[in-house]
């Protein structure tokens, strides 16, 4: 079937053979998997998010941390058998409090297809659809049986930015058709215990060197929809790599200035849950009392 899965909606064949502009193959492709304690706390607990990290990606960011996988494809093509197993281990073996799957938007059927036989078996964990955020709403509701906890970004409030910098064509209309999909599906995040969440939506406000002001419009977007009762994660931690490092303003970190400018508009606009990094992660304020990991956001979708 032609793949339309993400916004480019390529219809490439995948199954024989063809791939369009992720390079996502007939099979799932994962990079590593394992316990994670980088995310937010709620995603945490005791033993940490079950991450699977996959390769490809939907997205083309000039600053990408992951790109060994997401941009150079790096990791194997699995059987779908295998993916049951590496699900399996991070719910029984591992304890994991969730199914953190981390870019999936191209693997989806084969992802369902490796839960199938889990639910059989009694086994289950809430799923966290960790996301760039650039996601189609047919996709969102195609897939709702693998979302229960939304991880999505918000990284542009202006298209010419998502091209230059992300090579995504229609980002913020996606994005923000998304994100209010969620919110109506998922609502605010709930849990069963402290660092258990089990259902809703957490967005991830990137602040970006040249760009801190388009991450301010996102959050008064979100305020203007009355979106004030999600969590919110203002990520600090930009670090110029990979083709940023030759493409101002991209090549350098974010000033305090900017992230200052971010943190009091979340601030301004009534966001109370949610986290704040100390700006150069040496500490961490919150909107609610909530700790966030130094660490966190290491790995980004
Ligand atoms: S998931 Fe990949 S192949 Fe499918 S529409 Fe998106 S970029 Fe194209």
């Amino acid at each position: 079937m032609p793949c339309e899965l993400c916004p480019r909606r390529c219809r490439a064949d995948r199954a024989s053979g063809a791939v369009g502009f992720c390079q996502a193959g007939a099979l799932p492709r994962v990079f590593r998997w394992g316990p994670h304690f980088g995310e937010e706390p709620p995603l945490v607990g005791e033993h940490g998010s079950g991450c699977v990290f996959f390769s490809r990606c939907t997205m083309k960011c000039l600053y990408c941390q992951n790109s060994p996988w997401s941009w150079n494809g790096e990791g194997d093509d699995i059987p779908i058998a295998r993916l049951t197993e590496i699900l399996r281990d991070l719910a029984v073996k591992d304890c994991c409090s969730n199914w953190n799957l981390v870019s999936p938007t191209p693997y989806l059927p084969f992802i369902r297809a490796a839960a199938a036989p889990l639910f059989a078996e009694g086994i289950r964990l809430p799923f966290v659809w960790n996301s760039s955020g650039y996601e189609t709403v047919e996709t969102l509701t195609a897939y709702r049986d693998l979302c229960d906890i939304a991880l999505i970004d918000m990284r542009y409030a202006n298209d010419a930015t998502a091209r230059a910098a992300s090579a995504a064509p229609g980002y913020v209309e996606a994005n923000r058709a998304a994100i209010r999909y969620l919110h109506d599906a998922l609502g605010p995040l709930d849990s069963d215990a402290p660092g258990a969440a089990t259902r809703g939506v957490i967005v991830r406000i990137l602040v970006l060197p040249g760009h801190a002001e388009e991450a301010a419009e996102n959050l008064a977007w979100l305020a203007g929809e009355g979106f004030t009762d999600l969590h919110v994660a203002v990520m600090s931690q930009y670090t110029p790599v990979y083709k940023a490092l030759n493409t101002p303003p991209f090549n350098r970190p974010v000033t305090e200035e900017e992230y200052s400018l971010v943190a009091e508009a979340a601030d301004d606009f009534g966001f109370t849950r949610g986290w704040v990094q100390g700006f150069e992660s040496s500490g961490v304020s919150n909107l609610l009392g909530e700790q966030m990991s130094p660490g966190h956001g290491i790995v980004q979708a």
